[in-house]
């Protein structure tokens, strides 16, 4: 049984001060103490007491709000041997993200208000993580027929999106994107022109290396390009999932300086890994989009330096272990990495010098929070406590193994990362992370 099954040790406390840690926002750094009293952040500054408040010695360690994660797979209804809402949000919060989006793709698909209210009721029944479903565009993420947005807006729907696909018909998405402003849903989308894409397993330019079917990067172009002009027409704000080419960055970056409200996210492994790092015959490796060429790592990071990308978010996308073990072409698409997010961007951006730590949690935090129209999770008094503790002195090697996820499908098994959330505050509740596979202490 994988370790996601165990409930992690949340423990209730209704004065608490974090003595000793540096806080790092987006907009800087400083030494300082944090006190939560029910719930609710009081004081931020150095030296605080605050007598019986329980203490937890966070010196040398950072304080952060917590993470926003616009897009994950939680297989949940479904298919409970890759992920289940309980597993998927148990390695949520090692991974120190407060807020999940969950993608629609399940089975049934999330296109009802029954099923938005059912998952949003069974998430707060045993985790503080906070669930927002991704409702579908469409009934069954296909046709015309669009769902209904205000049911399931009611129903605690935070967006809309038909991830996993395209939304084949711009009169459709045209529609989608005015119906989703009109009630203030960030609508998401899976650009891909699926005539280009052709049902491959990888970037065409490996395709011939890795004895696979390959999907051009004009597959990710032409749809970004086709989206991004559908919006700009209809003058209502997109989201573009995990961008991971150098063209689509360049679209979005083109429609945001004429002024139009299009955003974008980009996926950890978008901006470690290359095709490069596919070892062969290794599904785990295989996703949509897939890993590309290190000049198109270089264009997204450079997209994220100049504002055009403003989100980190993981595409979590569990499969059991028997599905991913298949041939490339065979294997389903998707990877894990809800709990190696953070440790990943750190990884390869922050502890390299290409972005600087504030500008990491904007990714994780603000700017992800801005596309969902929710609140950010704030570290100012006022604000609900939704804070990570995080060690970025302590260096771990990922072990698929020893992950919360029901799945092992993690492409960056056997690498080392630096950084690591241990602890968070939800709200009453105080998290000491367990390390990946280690019993509560
Ligand atoms: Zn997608």
């Amino acid at each position: 049984m994988s370790a996601g099954t165990e409930p992690l040790p949340w423990t209730e406390r209704e004065l608490l001060l974090l003595r000793g840690g540096t806080v790092v926002t987006a907009r800087g750094r400083e030494l300082a103490d944090v006190l939560v009293r029910g719930g609710t952040i009081e004081r931020v500054g150095p030296g605080l007491e605050a007598p019986g408040a329980h203490v937890e010695d966070v010196a040398g360690l950072l304080l952060t709000p917590g993470f926003v994660d616009l897009h994950v797979h939680l297989r949940d209804p479904g298919d409970p041997e890759s992920e289940t809402l309980e597993s998927g949000l148990c390695a949520a919060a090692a991974g120190g993200i407060h807020h999940v989006f969950c993608m629609a793709n399940t089975d049934p698909v999330n296109d009802a208000p029954e099923i938005t209210g059912a998952l949003c009721e069974r998430a707060r029944a045993f985790s503080p993580i906070q669930l927002h479903p991704v409702a579908a565009v469409t009934r069954g993420l296909c046709g015309d027929a669009l769902s209904p947005f205000r049911d399931l807006r009611a129903a605690g729907a935070g967006g809309l999106s038909n991830d996993g696909l395209p939304v084949e018909s711009p009169r459709v998405l045209g529609d989608a994107l005015e119906q989703a402003h009109a009630l203030g849903l960030p609508l998401m989308v899976h650009a891909e022109d699926r005539g280009l894409a052709a049902g491959g397993s990888v970037d065409a330019r490996v395709a011939e290396r890795l004895g696979a079917r390959g999907i051009p990067v004009e597959a990710e172009d032409v749809g970004t390009a086709r989206d991004v002009a559908v919006a700009l027409e209809r003058g209502a704000p997109l989201h573009v999932c995990h961008v991971s080419t150098q063209g689509s960055v360049e679209i979005v970056r083109g429609a945001r300086r004429e002024g139009a409200s299009v955003t974008a996210e980009a996926t950890p492994h978008h901006l470690w890994l290359t095709y490069d790092d596919i070892p062969e015959g290794d599904a785990d490796f295989k996703m949509n989009p897939p890993l590309r060429a290190a000049s198109d790592v270089d264009a997204v990071i450079a997209g994220i330096l100049d504002g055009t990308v403003t989100c980190i978010a993981t595409d979590h996308a569990p499969h059991a272990p028997a599905r991913k073990a298949r041939a490339l072409d065979e294997a389903p698409l998707g990877a894990i990495g809800l709990e190696t997010s953070f440790a990943v961007a750190h990884t390869a951006l922050v502890a390299t010098g290409r972005l600087p730590l504030e500008r990491l949690i904007h990714l994780c935090v603000d700017g992800p929070a801005a596309v969902a129209g929710i609140d950010a999770p704030a570290l100012a008094p006022g604000a609900p406590a939704q804070i990570n503790v995080v060690d970025t002195r302590e260096e771990w090697t990922v072990d698929p193994g020893r992950l919360r996820s029901r799945s092992r499908n993690c492409p960056f098994k056997g690498r080392s990362v630096g950084a690591r959330v241990v602890g968070m505050v939800c709200g009453t509740r105080w998290l000491r992370v367990p390390e990946a596979g280690a019993t509560a202490s």
